[in-house]
């Protein structure tokens, strides 16, 4: 079994293939695993339970009780708890984490190995790595863990190609020496100047210490850093801070993929758009398909049936339990691209914190039967939010 990308999604299939009775070798093209981070590093506690892990304080840096949403005029929404509901990782550290736990099961990772050529061979795949460890590989199964630019799926005759406006573009300072209020909740300023079609986001780590970052539509014009930089200028308590790191990349928000497997193939995290079309965390539902991909494979292996139609299980089983939440949550990012700064502050006028969770998370059906009681007074915004609410025929692509 070969894996292509030793990040969240390729690690944890690595360790759960392995401990399956599989011999797995994962390849990273990275000189270090977890280096560069390119990642907000936000995981809920939902994950943490579902993939069984336990917060370590070697690789969670803070615990966080909620968010607070600002809208454009500055207005807050506060969704806070009385117990932790998510951590912000020290993302280098939780894939070594990774790494450690698969080596452990018995999975094999090499970095410094970029894959350059992925081609069907005798009933399997045969993977070409030009780098500092130069070598050819053959494995009966290939899983496609190489993130959104990744070529693997392509190689091999699965399109995963995705359109500029369902990609995010995002960028990210980690700094030290700023000041902002209540540490254990997560900061989430909205507004089409603030971040057309996404927010400016500050994760703390610490008293004084953040990840703040922008995720913008990578279609819209001017780039994320600007809009990042104009937020900062006009913040001397941020402005004045040391910026340690900068980490940007792209961003799935959309383009959920109905056909995440071939024959000898899988995808999963990134590779196959699996991250939450709003807030753009991938991490969480990477592992969480890893899982779910990796029991699919183990069985097919069993079987000695790598085909596509054996492999399918992993297509309908990840449609029912996470599709098509996704694919929810998607019509609201579209709602969400349709409101103007006005339509912020009615709804932070509007609504409460709790009442905005149900409509990210709750069904189509109750969440319009909640637009439709709180908008009542407003009914245009009513009627454009409505709007988006309704159902929708068809899976993805
Ligand atoms: C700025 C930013 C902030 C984010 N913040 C959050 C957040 O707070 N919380 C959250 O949950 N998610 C966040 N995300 C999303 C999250 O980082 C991704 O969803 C997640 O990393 C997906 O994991 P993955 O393993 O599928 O892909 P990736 O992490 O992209 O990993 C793919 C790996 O494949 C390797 N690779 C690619 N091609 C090859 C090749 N040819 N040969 C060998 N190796 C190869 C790459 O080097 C890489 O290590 C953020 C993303 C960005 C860009």
């Amino acid at each position: 079994m070969i894996i292509i990308g030793g990040s969240v999604a390729g690690l944890r299939s690595a360790e759960q293939l392995a401990k399956r009775g599989l011999s797995v070798l994962c390849l990273e093209r990275k000189q270090e695993i977890g280096v560069p981070k390119h990642c907000g590093e936000g995981l809920g506690l939902g994950h943490f339970k579902r993939l069984g892990l336990k917060p370590d304080k070697r690789w969670c840096a803070a615990a966080m009780k909620g968010a607070i949403l600002y809208t454009p005029t500055g207005k807050k929404v506060e969704i806070k708890f009385d117990k932790t509901v998510g951590y912000i990782l020290e993302r280098k550290q939780f894939e070594k984490y990774l790494a450690e736990k698969a080596a452990k099961a018995g999975a094999v990772t090499r970095v410094r190995s970029n894959v350059s050529e992925i081609k069907r061979e005798k009933g399997g795949v045969k993977v070409t790595v030009k780098d500092l460890f130069e070598a050819e590989y053959f494995g009966k199964m290939l899983f496609a863990c190489d993130g959104t630019a990744g070529i693997a799926s392509r190689s091999l005759g699965l399109e995963n190609s995705i359109q500029a406006s369902d990609l995010d573009s995002g960028i990210q300072y980690e700094m030290v020496g700023i000041d902002f209020d209540q540490p254990d909740m997560i900061h989430l300023w909205f507004g089409n100047d603030v971040a057309p079609r996404g927010y400016v986001w500050l994760f703390p780590k610490g008293k004084n210490h953040a990840n703040v970052g922008i995720g913008i539509g990578s279609h819209l014009g001017k780039p994320a850093a600007f809009y990042l930089n104009k937020w900062i200028d006009a913040r001397p308590e941020i402005k004045k801070g040391s910026i340690m790191e900068v980490n940007s990349g792209i961003i799935p928000v959309g383009g959920l993929l109905e056909k995440m497997t071939a024959d000898n193939l899988m995808l999963v995290g990134d590779a196959a758009h699996q991250v939450n079309p709003i807030h753009g965390g991938g991490m969480g539902l990477a592992m969480e398909a890893a899982d779910l991909a990796a029991e699919v494979a183990a069985k097919a292996f069993k079987k000695n049936d790598l085909s596509n139609s054996a492999l399918q299980e992993y297509n309908s089983r990840w449609w029912e339990k996470t599709g098509v939440k996704l694919k929810r949550i998607l019509q609201i990012r579209y709602m969400m691209e349709s409101l103007s700064d006005k339509d912020y502050e009615a709804l932070a006028e509007n609504f409460t914190g709790e009442e905005i969770m149900k409509l990210q998370g709750g069904s189509l059906g109750e969440s319009a039967k909640l637009v439709t009681t709180k908008l009542i007074r407003k009914p245009g915004l009513m009627k454009l939010m409505l709007k988006y609410l309704a159902p929708k025929e068809g899976r993805g692509k």
